[in-house]
């Protein structure tokens, strides 16, 4: 935060200023080490090199797709995977951070599942993969498009991130750094109730997502584990508690990944209407076909049931819509994120050993 480093540089005896012009070149600039501050005094640099980093995650691979989205592999200062992607659309791009280095919540069907958890990232952790995927995208300090999104959900599940990622967030809006509002945030969760209810009550609050997967609770008891705890009726209990924090005209998403046989029938697609026209829930439904990997037991619903299964939704009054797969090659897509490295040779085995 800015105030923290006006504070800092306070500590080694630089007046306050000193600590927002190193938040404006951090954030606004988005410079990644103190030697290109050269509006710093060269031994102030130095003296801060030696107490600070300017940066702290590493870029170990960078993949490209044929569609155009990147995945960067970065690596912690402790050595841990770190996931983000950079989605370009036609009328605005995305970047999917990650809260999380793998995940604690076993999703049967998510890759991430299989790394468990490894750490929690802080806030900084979180703001550097949006500074490293926009300089990519857009050159260092490069103005930021209007309209470009960030989505939590990479690796992790935010809401068991809450702190930090409320922290990256007040970081990210503030106007003389990145000054992406919460507004053009999403944060996507597993379904942690008590966190959604806090959610509603912060000010200038992200937009929320929930992965749902099943219409019932024994369905989603098998494939989301977390269903267990906080149960189908608790969880749209939560939702309608939130509807009351909507803006006029937002809507929260309901995600539904779509897996061929074990959730995609028409009588999977009733149910879900059902259940929400039940709640009367101001809500969207994203049908994301699955994302495939050797390792998951899952196959994707065909083009054919997603959209069947949409015009059963429909047909119910539901709003609903399909989120086209991106990045499948390179494993960016949803749920495919285990830091799984594709150059040739290394590490066969697929997913990321930590040493
Ligand atoms: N933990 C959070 C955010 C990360 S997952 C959450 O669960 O919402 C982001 C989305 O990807 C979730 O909706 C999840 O259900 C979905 N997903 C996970 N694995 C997938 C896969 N293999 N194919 C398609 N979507 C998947």
């Amino acid at each position: 935060m800015r105030g923290e480093l006006e504070r800092f540089v306070e500590g080694m005896g630089e007046p306050a200023y000193r600590g927002r012009q190193i938040f404006a070149a951090l954030h606004r600039r988005r410079l990644r080490s103190f030697d290109e501050m050269t509006d710093l005094p060269k031994d102030f640099r130095a003296r801060l090199s030696e107490r600070a980093t300017a940066s702290t995650l590493a870029v170990e691979s960078r993949y490209v797709a044929a569609d155009g989205t990147r995945r960067y592999l970065l690596k912690t200062h402790d050595n841990l995977p770190v996931e983000t992607v950079f989605i370009p659309e036609e009328r605005r791009d995305t970047v999917c951070f990650s809260s999380q280095s793998g995940c604690p919540l076993q999703c049967d069907f998510c890759l991430t599942a299989r790394l468990g958890l490894l750490r929690t990232l802080t806030a900084g952790e979180m703001v550097e993969q949006i500074i490293i995927a926009l300089n990519d995208a857009y050159g260092v300090g490069a103005r930021i498009p209007r309209g470009t999104n960030l989505v939590a959900m990479g690796a992790g599940e935010p809401f068991l991130a809450f702190e930090p990622l409320m922290k990256a967030l007040r970081v990210m809006a503030d106007r003389e750094g990145l000054f992406i509002v919460p507004n053009r945030v999403t944060v996507s969760t597993a379904g942690v109730v008590p966190k959604i209810r806090e959610l509603a009550r912060v000010e200038d609050r992200p937009h929320l997502a929930i992965s749902l997967a099943a219409p019932t609770d024994e369905l989603r008891d098998r494939l989301m584990p977390i269903n267990k705890r906080w149960p189908l009726r608790e969880l749209l209990a939560a939702c309608k508690e939130f509807e009351e924090s909507l803006k006029p005209g937002e809507r929260f998403t309901f995600e539904y990944v779509m897996l061929d046989r074990v959730n995609d029938s028409d009588d999977d697609a009733r149910r879900l209407a059902r259940l929400l026209n039940r709640h009367k829930l101001r809500a969207k439904v994203n049908l994301i076909p699955h994302n495939p990997a050797d390792e998951l037991p899952y196959r994707p619903s065909s083009e054919e049931r997603v959209e069947a299964f949409k015009a059963v939704l429909e047909s119910k009054g539901v709003r609903a819509f399909v989120r086209r797969p991106r990045g499948r090659d390179i494993y960016a897509a949803c749920g495919q994120l285990a830091a799984r490295r594709i150059d040739s040779g290394v590490n066969r085995s697929g997913l990321y050993q930590l040493s």
